[in-house]
């Protein structure tokens, strides 16, 4: 035997990680007191404890207790307590609490590492080289946001009391992403781990009585779904940040429908891994380990679909096999350990069904040859191949450590397929040619794009989905958004729409059978119903009539809205020179203008001829800004750039509001159009001639058909209509509040982006209504990761 066979038939000895400190902790530690409420340990009020045990072995760690929903009362109280103090504080005093925190989880490294993987079945070398550093460095790099929230979030304020859900797959990583930002914007928290790994959060909080958190500004209850649900329902939460799966993210977006409470979620993913013929095959297959066997694939953004080009397929798939061989599947404490177990046999059972359903359907599915340990949720990496777009493996979630695989045969193929899924959370796209990456890129409908590299994270980088993986980001400066709310002056409650009760009657001098039409795909066209609405003066005599559109109307704009690809495809300078036309084709009917809203809302001159300036000083302004709110480049601890590139959101539905009918309509419409998105407006249902007097206008102004559609009608109705259409990706509504309230409850389907005023109004001649909060939510932030160095 040579030196090279002896290497290679060398085995790996064991090399556990000591548990002698964890165990210590756990057997000290009287898990009957386990909520840490007001900086005290409390027993759960119903007495009740639920069990933790540990995934390599099924033993049982502890009994923890279990709160209901006095408890979640009691730790919101002691949040609101803590608020009005922490809120207040110095930047500089929440960030030297902030470093604290950072520095004594630092200091207790080992024992968060350990605790990790003995509750969770991680692999140790993740949990010691990844988990803990990360949630570390998002500490650390938000008590840098506290003290420059001033500078940096001008207009902006903490949102309050913050209700945060986290799931069990990354339970100290989760900690950190939700409860560092919140104490950086001067929020107070209310955080329930998931019930199979409750034990680190506790630890967490012990080290937050040690660093000088204040009491109350950190609450960590535990418990299940039932605690959850009290923390989502508690009226006296301002703002719910939930990370789980897409259906408790979908009964928490209707149960917090109507209540105002502000709503960030993390959801699944079924995340793309494109490999180009040109890649790097052996650097796409380290990758593929660590996309998808990185904590056995309980992963939300786990590389769960390989999708490989035809030409290299079978050499990709000869490669991965070779390496899946060698994974190395046993104790997570053991350094040597590239895959655990799995976090709990429902789990187990959960993966190993969906595997057996894959292959039915018709995947091949292949396993390498190894032996289990006897004890313990473990499986074996697992790839399937032959899997066809429609096959379970290719469209569920199936958080476990299976890849399935398909192949495209070119660039166009793979973006399909890439985008064929109901989620968007991440994607990697493999190739030697950045330019062919960087092309792909901006086509995926993700969150997170890595190039050449996978599930890179850092605090400056946001990180979150499109579509059903949920809205809102976490870590960097849109992450700290989601802990802020401007101050926007909101006006007075806005009554539900009554134009059927407006006595008409005909006006001197208006022809009946000037019905305004619809103005759909760049056409005016008459609803479909051929109904139509009387519109009265402000005198109460008939001002016109205009179409009465309905659901078909409302289907027909969102497909033309969809359709038109030249407006989010065009330059930023390109849309900037439309509204700037735009706006110079309003001023040259100005005076037109200013009588139909005297005329309409009984406005005097002066204030009628004062909103069309602003309307048209609102255009140009928008105008200006299409080529100016741009993304960012992160410079990560990593050798790597992250390109942090604003997307528009794709087709918004803006239902717009009575008050100021012109100038709300284009406040509304224009930030939409100028960051890219097509739109289908409902104007005020009161006074919707200004938007149609509007179309000649736009017909006027280089507008591409398609990129702005007009359905008038009743409100409430259209509203409802695009909050259930899954093709619309964004709702903004400035409408009463049950039209709100229905609208957020009804956009489960595809878990649309809904913004809404709640039932008030704006007063939209304000320096708030002309601000960056239009911008942020006209985009989505897609963070692309490129790599850099040999
Ligand atoms: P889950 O949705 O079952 O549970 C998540 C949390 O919600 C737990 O704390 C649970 O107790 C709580 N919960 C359950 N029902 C509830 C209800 N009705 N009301 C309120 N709270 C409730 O998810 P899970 O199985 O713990 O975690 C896996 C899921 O999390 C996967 O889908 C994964 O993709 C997702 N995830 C997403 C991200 C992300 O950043 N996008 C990160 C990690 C995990």
């Amino acid at each position: 035997m040579n030196i090279l066979e002896r290497y290679h038939a060398m085995e790996y000895g064991p090399a556990p990680e000591a548990r002698n400190e964890a165990d210590a902790w756990l057997a000290g530690r009287d898990f009957s007191k386990a909520l840490f409420i007001g900086g005290d340990w409390k027993a759960a009020g119903g007495g009740k404890t639920f069990d933790t045990s540990e995934p390599s072995s099924g033993k049982l760690l502890a009994k923890v207790s279990d709160a209901n929903a006095a408890d979640i009362d009691a730790a919101v109280a002691a949040a609101a307590k803590a608020l009005p103090k922490w809120s207040a504080s110095s930047g500089y005093q929440r960030a030297k609490v902030l470093y604290a925190i950072g520095r004594a989880m630092q200091r207790h490294q080992r024992l968060f590492a350990v605790l990790e993987t003995i509750d969770n079945g991680k692999p140790i070398r993740e949990s010691r080289d990844i988990d803990v550093p990360l949630a570390i460095r998002h500490f650390i790099h938000h008590a840098g946001w506290a003290q420059a929230l001033d500078r940096d979030f001008p207009g902006q304020k903490g949102v309050g009391v913050v209700g945060q859900i986290i799931p069990w797959n990354f339970p100290m990583l989760m900690l950190a992403w939700k409860i560092a930002p919140a104490l950086a914007a001067g929020c107070t928290v209310v955080l329930k781990p998931a019930e199979f790994t409750p034990l680190t959060a506790i630890l967490f909080a012990e080290i937050c009585e040690r660093a000088g958190v204040p009491k109350g500004v950190v609450n960590i209850v535990q418990g299940g779904p039932e605690a959850g649900a009290a923390i989502v329902n508690h009226p006296g939460i301002q703002k719910i940040a939930f990370t789980g799966s897409s259906e408790v993210g979908k009964i928490i977006r209707k149960a917090t429908a109507g209540s105002g409470k502000k709503l960030s979620l993390e959801l699944g993913g079924k995340s793309a891994f494109i490999v180009f013929e040109d890649a790097d095959l052996d650097s796409a297959v380290e990758g593929l380990v660590d996309g998808i066997w990185f904590n056995q694939g309980q992963v939300c953004c786990a590389g769960s679909r390989l999708l490989v080009q035809e030409g290299i397929a079978d050499a990709l798939i000869a490669k991965v096999k070779t390496r899946m061989s060698r994974l190395r599947v046993g104790s997570p404490l053991d350094k040597n350990t590239d895959i655990g177990p799995l976090v709990d046999l429902t789990q187990l059972d959960r993966v190993k069904g969906l595997i057996a359903e894959g292959a039915r359907q018709g995947a091949v599915c292949w396993q390498p040859d190894a032996t289990l340990p006897s004890s313990g949720y473990y499986h074996l990496p697992t790839l399937a191949t032959g899997v066809s777009p429609a096959n379970i493996l290719a469209q569920e979630e199936v958080f476990g450590p299976v890849l399935a695989t398909m192949t495209f045969r070119n660039t166009e193929e793979a973006i399909e397929l890439a985008n064929n899924t109901r989620y968007g959370l991440a994607a990697s796209v493999w190739s030697e040619n950045v330019n062919l990456a960087l092309h792909v890129a901006p086509q995926l409908k993700a969150g997170v794009v890595w190039v050449n590299g996978t599930n890179m994270f850092d605090a400056a980088c946001g990180f979150g989905g499109y579509r059903e993986s949920g809205f809102g980001r976490e870590g960097g400066r849109e992450g700290m958004f989601e802990y802020l709310a401007a101050k926007l002056p909101l006006g007075p409650v806005i009554k539900q729409a009554t134009s059927s009760a407006q006595p008409v009657e005909q006006a001197d001098g208006v022809a009946i059978d000037r019905t305004a039409k619809l103005f759909i795909g760049g056409k005016q066209v008459r609803p479909d119903g051929n109904y139509s609405l009387a519109v009265a003066t402000a005198k109460g005599k008939l001002a016109g009539e205009v179409g009465l559109g309905s659901r078909k109307d409302i289907r027909d704009a969102v497909s033309a809205a969809r359709a038109c690809k030249s407006w989010p495809e065009a330059t930023a300078y390109n849309r900037s020179q439309v509204l700037y036309y735009l706006a110079e084709n309003l001023s040259g009917r100005a005076e037109e203008f200013a009588a139909r809203l005297t005329e309409l809302t009984g406005a005097n001159a002066k204030a009628a001829r004062d909103e069309v300036e602003l309307s048209i000083e609102r255009l140009f302004l928008y105008a200006g800004l299409a080529d100016k709110f741009e993304g960012r480049v992160h410079q990560p601890p990593a050798r790597a750039v992250t390109l942090a590139l604003h997307e528009p959101v794709g087709v918004v539905g803006i239902v717009a509001p009575d008050n100021q009918p012109l100038l709300g309509f284009i406040s509304l419409v224009a930030p939409a159009l100028a960051m890219g998105n097509t739109v289908v407006a409902v104007p005020s249902e009161r006074y919707p001639l200004l938007a149609t007097d509007l179309y000649q206008v736009i017909e006027y102004s280089d507008v591409p058909a398609g990129a702005i559609n007009i359905v008038t009608g009743r409100t409430a109705e259209l509203a409802g209509v695009l909050a259930k259409h899954d093709d619309v990706d964004g709702l903004w509504l400035f409408a009463d509040a049950d039209t709100c309230a229905k609208a957020e409850a009804e956009s489960i389907g595809n878990l649309k982006r809904v913004w809404s005023g709640n039932g008030r109004s704006l007063d939209w001649a304000s320096e708030e209504a002309a601000s960056d909060v239009f911008l942020r939510r006209a985009i989505e932030v897609k963070n692309v990761w490129v790599p850099y160095g040999d």
